[in-house]
């Protein structure tokens, strides 16, 4: 029996013999010697075989591990030939050898690419033993070839949708302007979220109306007509930008970033008594205001030990203002919690009433703006979207930056995104042809 083919055919490569196959057991290396088939040598300008060999020239091309020989290197002898008709030698080249990277073979550079959809390019670059820095220009390009593959599925129910902003990092400002000005300008990132898939569809730099704008130009204009309600924070250029593109949607505030909020200003208010509290040189009150206890604070009872409960209970009874922020929390969480639009009004109506008794800045500014968007968090009542999707996705996506030590490219992280949390990896886009032959989209 003749296995050459077959292992030909494993390798993913074509129209060559092999020669010899040297395998190194001590650390399972194998070399694979093939010789182009002088019958499938053409020459590149015009295509027709050569008529004389000129020489052969060696090359070593990193190939797809072959069992458990997970380090495989192909040693090619190419041909080098005359063509009589463009009067000129030129070397054959197979489409099995990668274009862009020339030291590699397209099934190895798919395998790696597949494997960097998963973890980082350090890690693959150990496991496939190759140089970190070629394999993040690997998975960089792979990914902007990608990108012009990407369709959403046919099916998608695209009826209630998120947006919403990851921060994507801050920049220490070089020259600022008099001494109370920001010293750093954070960045972000724009994703669109389709919770019923639980993906990021795409997204876009920045976090204005443009940002929003262009992060829905994944949908067609059809697809924008069928979207019923759309979940984002309260955050004004969004809503703009929604229904100019969305005429049909009801914009809701979903319950995710209302929380965030009211969680915002309990903070402002756990600043201002920590201030307070060191004035007056009040330990207790100190011990429990410090930053790294904001989480405790807010958190819900069934999430904190005891001890963490009876802490909490004497700060209550020894600082009113904390006591009536936590009221306040709470109170609010339960006017979200009601299910008709009539009882969140009862609820709010009395937590306006609360706000106005406590006197608590940080809580009157945030009535302010519930009255501003009321509509839409009445959105949030009634349809009662859950939030368990994007809450995963932002964590997901946080985990995601910490893997890669946080990134600098902007581009990069935005198709890592894509890649990692929606639809710009192998599993969306059919990309088995990429193990023979790279495509040429242009
Ligand atoms: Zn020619």
């Amino acid at each position: 029996m003749d296995f050459q083919n077959d292992i030909i055919e494993f390798l993913g490569i074509q129209d060559v013999e092999i020669e010899d196959i040297k395998r190194f057991k001590k650390d399972l290396r194998a070399e694979i010697i093939v010789r182009q088939k002088k019958s499938e040598c053409y020459c590149q300008k015009c295509g027709l075989q050569f008529s004389t060999v000129k020489e052969w020239v060696l090359r070593k091309l990193k190939a797809p591990p072959l069992g458990i020989y997970q380090d495989c290197t192909i040693k090619l002898w190419q041909m080098r030939g005359f063509c009589d008709d463009c009067n000129r030698t030129s070397v054959a080249r197979p489409h099995w050898i990668h274009p862009k990277f020339e030291s590699m073979t397209c099934g190895f550079a798919e395998i790696a690419g597949r494997l960097m959809e998963e973890i980082t390019c350090q890690a693959v670059s150990r496991i496939v033993k190759a140089d970190s820095k070629l394999m993040w220009n690997l998975d960089q390009y792979r990914m902007e070839v990608m990108l012009q593959f990407l369709r959403l599925p046919k099916d998608i129910d695209v009826s209630y949708l998120c947006a919403d902003e990851v921060h994507f990092r801050s920049i220490r400002a070089t020259n600022r302007k008099g001494l109370f000005a920001k010293r750093y300008t954070p960045e972000f990132v724009t994703n669109l979220v389709c919770p019923s898939e639980g993906k990021v569809l795409f997204n876009s730099m920045g976090r204005n109306s443009e940002a929003l704008k262009s992060a829905l130009s994944v949908l067609s204009s059809g697809q924008k007509l069928a979207v019923e309600k759309f979940a984002v924070d309260m955050h004004d250029p969004y809503i703009l930008a929604i229904k100019a593109q969305c005429p049909n949607t009801e914009v809701v505030i979903d319950r995710f970033h209302l929380a965030k909020k009211i969680n915002e200003a309990f903070d402002k208010l756990r600043k201002i008594e920590f201030k307070k509290a060191r004035e007056k040189k009040d330990q207790l009150s100190q011990d429990m205001l410090e930053p790294h206890r904001r989480f405790i604070l807010v958190a819900r009872d069934a999430d904190l030990s005891k001890s963490e409960i009876k802490l909490i209970d004497r700060l209550r009874l020894a600082n009113r203002e904390i006591d009536c922020g936590m009221l306040m929390v709470e109170y609010f969480h339960k006017a979200l919690d009601q299910k008709k639009v009539r009882d969140f009004r009862k609820v709010l109506a009395r937590w306006y009433q609360l706000c106005r008794n406590t006197r608590l800045k940080p809580f009157l500014d945030f009535a302010k703006t519930l009255r501003k968007y009321r509509k839409n968090i009445e959105g949030y009542i009634t349809s009662r979207l859950t939030t368990a999707v994007i809450e995963g996705l932002n964590n997901k996506i946080k985990v995601l930056k910490r893997m890669g030590y946080n990134y600098t490219n902007k581009v990069s992280f935005m198709r890592k995104i894509l890649q990692r949390c929606g639809y710009l990896n192998h599993l969306s886009i059919n990309t088995d042809e990429f193990l023979f032959k790279w495509p040429n989209p242009a």
